[in-house]
């Protein structure tokens, strides 16, 4: 939807320079500190919040479920000439703390300006020509008047009601908020969808890796902490109900620490599959209710003809699966002509509900998008078909979803279930980002940041 609700401006090939761009990530020169503090999980808020920490002097090691680092951050590689991104596969805004690692790794990247493609009144129409289509302009007109909403909080769905919208303008406005939110429109809150729009700061750019992915980002502005990383070891208890923190993995082997900072996706802590003694207080299971993370499914299918455009980068179709996307838009390069065959893939991706149908379909999934894909281009998409891989986070054993949303009612949820216990238990992850962020990788290492200095400060 990005283009419709966030209005990028002309896209354009961004310098690929090394930059100074160092953060501020020496807090306190002058710590002394004998303890050690340790950070469950390392996805990006894990990892960052090490990385602080690290940086500051601090004895830190950080323990994780999988045998990778990354989290919602993961590469498919040998599926086609260049990786294919399984989670997050675009930063959101150039003024965030993810778009400087990118600048940092050196690595080429571009911003996503390729065309839009509608699925409306039964045709394919293209950005320029859906403006005229009176369902597309009634979503346009929807997103435009939702920020100005200030009555009691209600879902989107519930907003919706009072406007005459007809179903291809609320496919479109799934498509464009509720799918883009990770759930669907009778789950989003308006006012935590209007908090999060207003807050937001790190811009509206889609910044997309040439020929590299983001897990190799990752590797390199983390690198330092690289050492401290132990791998296979879901946690499945933590005691601070003395002096120090004691947490004990599935194979029962216990570490202690000082301090910890748990980064877990927010299903992992509802269904309690960590334990903690004292048990968390009830104000911070009731904040984790109020904030909703539904099923994620992303279906990546190459084929051997490049049937959508060579210029499209996105298909809204009006079927269950919200958006398609061609990852191979802009990695062609004029200098280089071997990639001319790369946009040769298309993705479709699906949160909440229809996430949760095709789920269900486990590799049926694809059949499914081959028919919406059939529908709107003729047949050609099983026809060309060569192979595909269907990516389910809602399956996905230590994550479980897509990304956090604010459920109906939810204000204030982020910030309780952010909020340290004792000076001893810190809460990281993007669930936990009360300033729009949340849902984002740039978001997530905000949080990583902000239980680091949380530590650093408590300790100076
Ligand atoms: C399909 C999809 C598309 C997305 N697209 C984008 C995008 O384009 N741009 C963007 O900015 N963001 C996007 N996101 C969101 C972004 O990926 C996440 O917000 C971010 O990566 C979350 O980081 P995190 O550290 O909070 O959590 P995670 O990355 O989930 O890390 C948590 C870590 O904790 C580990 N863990 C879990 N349980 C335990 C345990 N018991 N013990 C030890 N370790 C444990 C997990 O294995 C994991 O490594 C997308 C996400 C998905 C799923």
């Amino acid at each position: 939807m990005r283009k419709l609700l966030l209005s990028l401006p002309a896209g354009y090939v961004l310098p690929s320079v090394l930059s100074s761009c160092e953060t501020q990530d020496d807090l306190f020169p002058n710590l002394s500190f004998g303890g050690k503090v340790i950070v469950v999980g390392a996805g990006a808020a894990g990892l960052h919040a090490a990385y602080i920490l690290h940086k500051n002097g601090v004895d830190v090691q950080v323990l994780e479920a999988t045998n990778r680092v990354g989290g919602r951050i993961k590469a498919l590689d040998e599926f086609t000439g260049y990786p294919l991104e399984l989670g997050a596969d675009h930063v959101r805004g150039v003024n965030s703390v993810f778009y400087d690692a990118v600048r940092i790794s050196n690595f080429e990247y571009y911003q996503d300006r390729g065309k839009t493609y509608y699925q409306l009144t039964g045709k394919i129409i293209e950005e320029s020509e859906a403006n005229s289509n009176t369902s597309f302009r009634a979503a346009s007109k929807v997103i435009e008047k939702l920020p100005l909403y200030s009555g009691p909080d209600i879902s989107l769905s519930d907003y919706l009601d009072k406007e005459p919208l007809s179903d291809e303008s609320l496919t479109l406005l799934n498509s464009f908020i509720a799918n883009e939110f990770g759930t669907d429109l009778d789950l989003l809150s308006v006012a935590g969808y209007n908090e999060a729009l207003a807050k937001r700061t790190s811009g509206n750019e889609k910044i997309i890796l040439r020929r590299r992915s983001f897990s190799e980002v990752l590797d390199i502005q983390y690198s330092p902490i690289s050492s401290k990383i132990r791998q296979n070891t879901p946690i499945k208890s933590i005691d601070y109900s003395s002096g120090k923190v004691v947490l004990t993995d599935d194979a029962n082997q216990t570490y202690e620490a000082d301090k910890v900072i748990v980064t877990v996706p927010l299903p992992i802590l509802k269904e309690g599959r960590i334990s903690f003694s004292p048990a968390l207080p009830e104000e911070k299971l009731l904040a984790m209710d109020g904030i909703g993370m539904d099923a994620s499914v992303k279906i990546f299918m190459r084929f051997g003809q490049n049937f959508w455009g060579d210029e499209t980068s996105t298909v809204y179709p009006g079927g269950i699966i919200p958006e398609y996307r061609a990852p191979g838009w802009g990695k062609r390069s004029e200098f280089d002509d071997d990639l001319i065959f790369f946009n040769n893939v298309l993705v479709g991706e699906a949160n909440g509900s229809a996430g949760a149908t095709l789920s269900e379909l486990g590799n049926d999934a694809v059949a499914y998008a081959l028919r919406d894909l059939d529908e709107m281009f003729n047949g050609q998409a099983t026809k060309f078909l060569t192979q595909s891989y269907v990516m389910d986070w809602s399956k996905d054993t230590f994550t479980k979803g897509a990304y956090s949303y604010p459920k109906v009612g939810s204000e204030g949820a982020r910030e309780i279930l952010a909020s340290a216990i004792d000076n001893k238990i810190y809460f990281a992850g993007e669930a936990t980002h009360n300033e729009g962020h949340f849902g984002t990788v740039h978001g997530a290492m905000e949080t990583g940041y902000r239980a680091a200095y949380e530590i650093l400060k408590s300790i100076s």
